[in-house]
């Protein structure tokens, strides 16, 4: 491709509302285009990489025993309704309607189409085991959609479906694709860790994420270096304290004027934080989004409460709950913020970490302004509705299987795949028939990988200050072929000569004959990032030209002859 005749249009600005570098670079390379928020548009460099990466996707889908199917993005609400995700799924799902107000989503994920699917194609356990895939545009509708490909509200997923007679089926399907993953991934060039995963609104048992490690990630994860646990900071379990065995002390309410937090009340209290008790008050919404209670979550004072193990307790969406105000606050406790504690409550679900179980002689808000209670005790003072684990697990806490200090990192999480079981085919119905005629629910997994995230998470990190640096598998162009002087004869004789080499060898090559200053150029071939750049300049006269990795900073002079081969290899042994 000629450069002179290529729709590219580079910006030499920081675009405002780009804060990571991938989204910057996305968009000063013209890569991408943004429409409205959380939507964007590819341009034919952009558009290259995206199927580059599909292509990966696809090759080793297929490879792994997938088959290929193509649905639509729209979808039917009563498919959701028989799911029951019709109405669980939240603000998220984009719904619209036709013109004879019949109710649809576009599709944030497929599971009930592929399930209907199966229901009606297959009977029999002979038809089993099968994966069946797509890529595809997905849409969600983001409460805060940002970093431009990261989170968009219009994104394209490979989403698949495994479909087993047995949970042992399904181990096997699962672990083939989660095989599978770890190909693609380390072929787009990522380096990246599978990690244990909740599994959020598309359910089911088991589940992980892979997670390209780096700094501006959304997913943090938490993993220890002794063994081998590592799972994202929602999933992750923190085992608790071991139970005390003090005395149970009377209890006593004691006057903490102005004491909001608990840094506050341990200071003034002259307690360790870990002696305290930290409340957590919230309203909770039914499907419709009316008001349907409040829910008080108590752990102690040093540790953190987990939102993901909260809604995970109470069994229902993460969007069906919000911290209460202060005027709802005070119509549940009697009191402001701060002074919330477990002891006379009422009129809440309250959910108590399991480690305050076997803590003793805590210090808790009196619900009563300027007021706590020390010695409250779990079991004589209070009692919870529920019990479980609610507590973040933090850096240095000891790892739930082996003890030793844990260590946190952030990352990006690309791909995600669920063991599903029979959540969804035993409601909407999809069984087969074993060898002696009976029914049986399908067993189910699904699978995930966002293929516009994973774009993104290549480029943040492959880059650096001047650009992109591709690696060679998902670069929109193998080598770029900077023509120095587009005027002179030689040089462009030369370049136009390396262009039909490598084209012939079977490179993906852009030909940079713009008449444009030759310091433009340099800068756009490194703002571009094409893996291998070939320079022809004065050095054409004597049938010299300049070879150039992008990653690498020497540059080595050569004759064109030599480059191109150099070119062919280096793009053979690397693509
Ligand atoms: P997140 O926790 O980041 O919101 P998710 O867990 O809801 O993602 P899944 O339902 O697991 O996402 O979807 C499969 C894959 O689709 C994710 O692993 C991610 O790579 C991609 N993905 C999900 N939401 C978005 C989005 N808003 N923009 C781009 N890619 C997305
Ligand atoms: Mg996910």
């Amino acid at each position: 491709m000629r450069l002179s005749k290529m729709h590219l249009k580079t910006l030499r600005e920081v675009p405002n509302e780009a804060e990571i570098a991938s989204h910057v670079l996305l968009l000063r390379t013209g890569m991408i285009r943004k429409l409205v928020s959380g939507v964007y548009g590819f341009m034919p460099l952009g558009w290259r990489s995206v199927r580059k990466i599909e292509d990966i996707i696809r090759q080793e889908m297929d490879a792994a025993g997938g088959q290929e199917i193509h649905m639509s993005a729209v979808q039917p609400a009563e498919l959701w309704q028989e799911s029951g995700r019709w109405s669980a799924y939240g603000p998220e799902l984009w719904r619209v309607k036709d013109r004879n107000g019949r109710d649809f989503c576009l599709g944030p994920t497929h599971e009930e189409i592929f399930t209907d699917i199966v229901r009606n194609d297959i009977s029999s356990h002979r038809q089993l085991p099968m994966n069946l895939y797509q890529i595809q545009t997905k849409y969600r509708d983001e409460a805060r959609p940002r970093f431009g490909l990261m989170r968009s509200r219009e994104f394209i997923m490979k989403d698949a479906y495994s479909f087993d007679k047995d949970y042992e089926g399904l181990d096997e399907s699962y672990r083939i694709m989660y095989e599978a993953y770890e190909k693609i991934f380390s072929r787009c060039g990522l380096t990246f860790r599978p990690v244990e995963a909740d599994s959020g609104a598309i359910g089911g048992s088991n589940s992980h994420e892979f997670t390209a490690l780096s700094e501006v990630g959304e997913s943090e994860i938490a993993y220890c270096e002794k063994c081998s646990m590592a799972a994202t900071t929602e999933r992750a379990e923190c085992k608790d304290d071991p139970a005390s065995d003090e005395e149970m002390l009377p209890m006593e309410e004691v006057n903490t004027p102005e004491t909001k937090t608990i840094e506050e009340v341990a200071d003034f209290l002259k307690l360790d934080k870990k002696k305290t008790m930290k409340a957590l008050l919230f309203v909770k919404y039914d499907n419709d989004g009316n008001e349907n209670g409040y829910v008080a979550a108590f752990v102690r004072g040093d540790r953190e409460l987990n939102m993901i193990k909260l809604v995970n307790a109470l069994d229902i969406p993460e969007h069906a709950i919000e911290f209460a105000d202060e005027e709802k606050m005070s119509k549940v406790t009697g009191c402001v913020g701060g002074f919330t504690g477990p002891v006379g409550l009422h009129d809440c679900i309250i959910v108590a970490d399991s480690e305050l179980v076997g803590a003793r002689n805590l210090c808790a808000g009196a619900c009563k302004e300027n007021y706590h209670i020390k010695n409250v005790n779990y079991g004589r003072d209070f009692k919870a509705d529920i019990v479980a684990d609610l507590k973040v697990l933090k850096p240095g806490d000891p790892c739930p299987v082996c003890g030793a200090p844990v260590k946190h990192a952030r990352g990006i999480e690309v791909g995600q795949v669920f063991k599903l079981g029979t959540k969804y085919s035993e409601p909407m119905k999809a069984f087969y028939k074993d060898e002696n005629m009976k029914d049986h629910p399908i067993v189910m997994g699904c699978y995930g990988i966002g293929v516009t995230r994973t774009l993104a998470a290549v480029v943040e990190q492959h880059h650096d200050e001047n650009g992109i640096i591709w690696p060679m598998s998902v670069a929109p162009y193998h080598v770029i072929i900077t023509l120095v002087n587009p005027a002179d004869e030689t040089q462009a004789a030369v370049a136009e000569k390396i262009y039909e080499d490598l084209q012939k060898a079977g490179v993906e090559v852009l030909l940079d004959d713009r008449k444009e200053r030759p310091g433009v150029k340099f800068k756009d071939a490194d703002l571009l990032g094409i893996p291998v750049r070939i320079t022809v300049g004065k050095g054409a006269a004597e049938g010299r030209v300049e070879y150039k990795l992008r990653r690498d900073a020497e540059k080595t002079e050569m004759s064109a002859d030599a480059a191109t081969a150099e070119a062919v290899k280096t793009v053979n042994e690397e693509k």
